[in-house]
């Protein structure tokens, strides 16, 4: 197959959703479709349940969990679909931030009876600012739910989208009959027991034909036709140069657990859902049609085995192709490195391949190298953007608690923020270490991974910071600096990237510095 073919047959993407809403389950129904797996319940459920808070080896079992799912690729109708796992819970909300650098188009799963849940609302607006191209699936069907209109309402209002409906359900709950398949015009009649096989259903092609009475009822017949009329009348005609824009999302209903309605979305997934786009790199813009490998680690995953401290560096391939044993520049080390055994990932298999495409995504033994928003070129300068880092929500200093073995806690504690895990400030003025997190989760396991992996200890002190802000001086040399510099001299630290960074205590602060020092702007992530 030629080049150009390999990248348009390539589709990456992800599923977000607030936890529970049913993306393990849809993607399991997905992989199905694929033949990749037999049987549903293969792809294992990777969240941390509530109240594992303290549960190291569920943290852990989780993290095993996690590597298995982190790409899932499978082959339907002659496209290869790579699924990137993005972890629904919020305190590995950053985790999921990064993975969507490293997607082409987004599944929005959203549950019938919550609706628009925090979580969604959340990952849906990275998505909005990045214009990704989203598609929304309404879940969960045949329980009784939300009113499928206020849900439309719902999705637009809260989600900020401009909604599309190509499928419409007829009735919910207990009475759910099946969904009208807007895009193909045909009637999928909902049968609960074609869960874990690929049902055809039954077709019409007619709405107005007098069989669907028959099957439906009238009333259901009736109504339906009533409520196609109003959606093509209320919400605008789906248009694919719009929604890969990320100015239209196209809307479906059904049911995962049931494997209803998942055909529909995915064959109309396939046909409009972008194949790898071009990617900023911060020099210029690199089109995935370019000969020349150019990719970037969007995730770092530290092996299982504390014996061998080698992690899994996740490389998302923007262009040309990713040979074995090549070699590549390593352009933040400026090192040419060869990679004697790239793995591709099948459903819940990696595998040694020779070849890899854009789109898909590499995973590299690595020693130490590379850390998250890494570049890697035949030679080129380039540097690929896009990869912020938020303000933390929890802060605490971190102590050495074992003296003897400071070397491993610095080691340990650098190695674990190359891999995301959490973000670290050094205080200017005394050069104590804070680490910030997105959870408080993550303090335990920063805890139990230093001991375990890197044999040292810490313990952690509390640190009452709103928020870190990151300090861009409109004027580096101006007296407003100086002062700002001066008076918050307490709370100015450097991140790992050597940026100044003013740990606030409160929104109160950052309202009062902002107007007494406003030639010192201050923002939230550290990407601007
Ligand atoms: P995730 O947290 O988003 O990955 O959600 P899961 O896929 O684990 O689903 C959460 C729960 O909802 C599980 O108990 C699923 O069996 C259930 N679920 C998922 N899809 C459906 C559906 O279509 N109908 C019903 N009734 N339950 C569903």
């Amino acid at each position: 197959m030629s080049f150009l073919k390999e990248i348009q047959r390539r589709r990456t993407f992800g599923i977000i959703s607030h936890p529970d809403a049913g993306k393990t389950t849809l993607t399991e129904k997905l992989l199905l479709f694929g033949g990749a797996i037999q049987e549903a319940g293969a792809v294992k459920n990777n969240k941390i349940k509530k109240g594992a808070t303290s549960d190291f080896m569920e943290i852990e079992r989780q993290r095993g969990i996690s590597v298995a799912t982190s790409v899932l690729a499978f082959i339907y109708k002659n496209k290869k679909i790579n699924i990137l796992d993005t972890p629904g819970h919020k305190d590995f909300a950053e985790d999921t931030f990064r993975t969507l650098t490293a997607v082409d188009s987004v599944i929005v799963v959203i549950d019938v009876a919550k609706g628009v849940e925090e979580q969604t609302e959340k990952l849906v607006e990275v998505c909005r600012m990045r214009n990704i191209p989203m598609i929304v699936f309404i879940n969960k069907l045949d329980r009784e739910g939300k009113d499928a209109f206020d849900l439309l309402d719902e999705v637009e209002q809260k989600l900020g989208l401009r909604v599309s409906p190509l499928s419409y359900p007829i009735g919910m709950g207990y009475d759910f009959k099946g969904i009208y398949n807007i895009y193909e015009k045909k009637i999928n009649i909902f049968s609960a027991d074609n869960k874990q096989k690929v049902s055809k259903g039954i077709e019409f092609t007619d709405i107005n034909t007098p069989e669907l009475d028959k099957i439906i009822g009238e009333k259901w017949a009736n109504n339906l036709r009533e409520e196609l009329e109003i959606i093509h009348e209320v919400y605008p005609d789906f248009n694919k140069e719009e929604y890969l824009k990320g100015d239209l999302q196209p809307v479906f209903f059904g049911s995962a657990l049931n494997n209803f309605g998942v055909k529909e979305l995915l064959d109309c997934f396939i046909e409009i859902a972008p194949s790898p786009q071009p990617k900023k790199a911060e020099e210029r813009m690199v089109d995935s049609k370019e000969e020349k490998l150019t990719g970037f680690v969007f995730k770092i995953h530290a092996n299982m085995d504390p014996n061998h401290r080698n992690r899994l560096a996740f490389i998302k391939i923007v262009s040309g192709v990713f040979k074995r044993n090549a070699p590549y520049l390593h352009v933040r080390l400026d090192k040419k490195m060869k990679f004697s055994s790239p793995n591709a990932f099948f459903a819940e298999k990696k595998e040694i391949v020779d070849e890899s495409f854009p789109g898909d995504i590499v995973g590299i033994q690595d020693s130490g190298n590379f850390k998250i928003g890494d570049t890697l070129t035949e030679g080129e300068i380039l540097n690929f953007k896009g990869i912020p880092s938020f303000s933390p929500e929890h802060f605490r200093y971190v102590n050495n608690a074992d003296p003897l073995k400071s070397k491993q806690l610095f080691k340990g504690l650098d190695q674990l923020m190359d891999e995301g895990v959490a973000q670290l400030f050094t205080l200017d003025l005394n050069g104590r270490k804070v680490i910030g997190t997105v959870g408080a989760l993550q303090y335990e396991v920063i805890q139990y991974r230093l001991e375990h992996e890197y044999g040292a200890k810490c313990s952690y002190e509390n640190l009452p910071v709103h928020k870190a802000c990151w300090v861009h001086p409109d004027n580096p040399k101006n007296d407003e600096f100086k002062e700002f510099k001066r008076v918050k001299q307490r709370f100015l630290a450097t991140d790992k990237q050597g940026q100044l960074v003013f740990l606030a205590d409160s929104a109160f602060t950052i309202q009062m510095t902002q107007s007494k020092y406003p030639s010192v702007k201050l923002h939230f992530t550290s990407e601007v």
